[in-house]
């Protein structure tokens, strides 16, 4: 296929040189030119322009840092609609915002350019090895057209749904990632000050059930989704009782813990509404009254 890759860092690089490595024919572009210096040496041409690169791609790929660079990339003077034929493929790898990319897609439509969201998780290390996993939204079909050259920036190629869903889906991953960085945080700092070491308290993190993967592997796909909360394998009153032992050892050792006097807040909440008795997860009821959805699939099982 006859690729075009605009913005070559330190994720874009990596990414373009395995498309390349599986055999394309590729025209890439940044906004730093010595940037291209291994793709050009791989057989990669030089474009000035965005638009110049949409002119003789089939596919055209972008990585840029965020919304701002990509409308002007993608919708700007010079940009990937100014040159892209009818039936061009546009993929945004870049975490990007849902909506822009929403409107993009909107855009692109009236003339005939097809887009994909297609953001990427693994850094660097999974950029160079081809190993990232690769969160795919828009229509199907074009999905199953395209995927055979996202399988070569990623092993973990999937589609999550429309156009947007696969930024939504990424930026929930890396929001719940800085919270639960921020938990451990907490949680570490009060543990060393109170007398466990540190590389200890992480193995003994890692070892118990939170540390085993248990929320999203067992929780979440079999409680929360059947919405089976009388089912309790641990009851919400200890799990209240565990994280107030916890503030109150923070209080001792004068360790500020922000997040786990939300949850304590949380789980009193919870409690008031008598659901003391149920499973530990009932709390997440709470949540879904305050987003007005709820997560039910109504089986067990992811
Ligand atoms: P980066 O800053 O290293 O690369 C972005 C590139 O885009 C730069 O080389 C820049 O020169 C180029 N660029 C900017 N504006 C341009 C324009 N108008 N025309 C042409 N090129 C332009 O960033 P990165 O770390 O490679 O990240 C790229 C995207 O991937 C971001 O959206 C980031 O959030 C996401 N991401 C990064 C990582 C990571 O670990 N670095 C992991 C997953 C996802």
């Amino acid at each position: 296929m006859r690729i075009g890759f605009i913005g070559l860092g330190n994720m874009g690089g990596p990414m373009a040189l395995n498309v390349l490595k599986a055999g394309h024919t590729m025209v890439v572009t940044d906004l730093r030119h010595e940037l291209a210096k291994p793709h050009l040496a791989q057989g990669a041409t030089w474009g000035d322009t965005p638009k110049a690169v949409a002119q003789v791609s089939e596919v055209v790929f972008t990585s840029l840092p965020g919304p701002r660079e990509v409308e002007a990339v993608a919708l700007g003077a010079g940009g990937i609609l100014e040159g892209a034929a009818r039936g061009t493929v546009y993929v945004d790898l870049s975490t990007n915002s849902a909506t822009l990319i929403r409107k993009i897609h909107g855009v692109c439509a009236e003339r005939g350019v097809d887009v994909l969201d297609a953001p990427v998780s693994g850094g660097v290390p999974g950029a160079r090895s081809g190993k990232l996993a690769v969160l795919v939204g828009g229509d199907a079909a074009l999905y199953r057209r395209v995927k055979p050259v996202l399988d070569s920036i990623g092993d973990k190629v999937t589609w999550v749904g429309s156009i947007g869903c696969g930024t939504v889906a990424k930026l929930v991953h890396n929001m719940v990632s800085a919270c639960s960085r921020m938990a451990i945080a907490e949680g570490m700092t009060l543990g060393v000050k109170a007398g466990v070491a540190p590389e200890v308290l992480l193995d003994a993190l890692s070892k118990g059930s939170f540390g085993q993967g248990r929320v999203l592997k067992d929780m979440i796909p079999n409680t929360v989704f059947p919405g089976a909360f009388d089912d309790v394998n641990f009851a919400l009153k200890l799990l209240r009782k565990d994280v107030g032992l916890a503030t109150e050892l923070g209080r001792e050792y004068h360790v500020p813990m922000m997040i786990a006097a939300l949850a304590e807040q949380q789980l009193e909440e919870a409690l008031r509404r008598g659901w003391g008795d149920k499973d530990s997860m009932t709390f997440f009821r709470l949540q879904e009254e305050r987003a007005g959805v709820e997560l039910r699939t109504g089986k067990r099982g992811a």
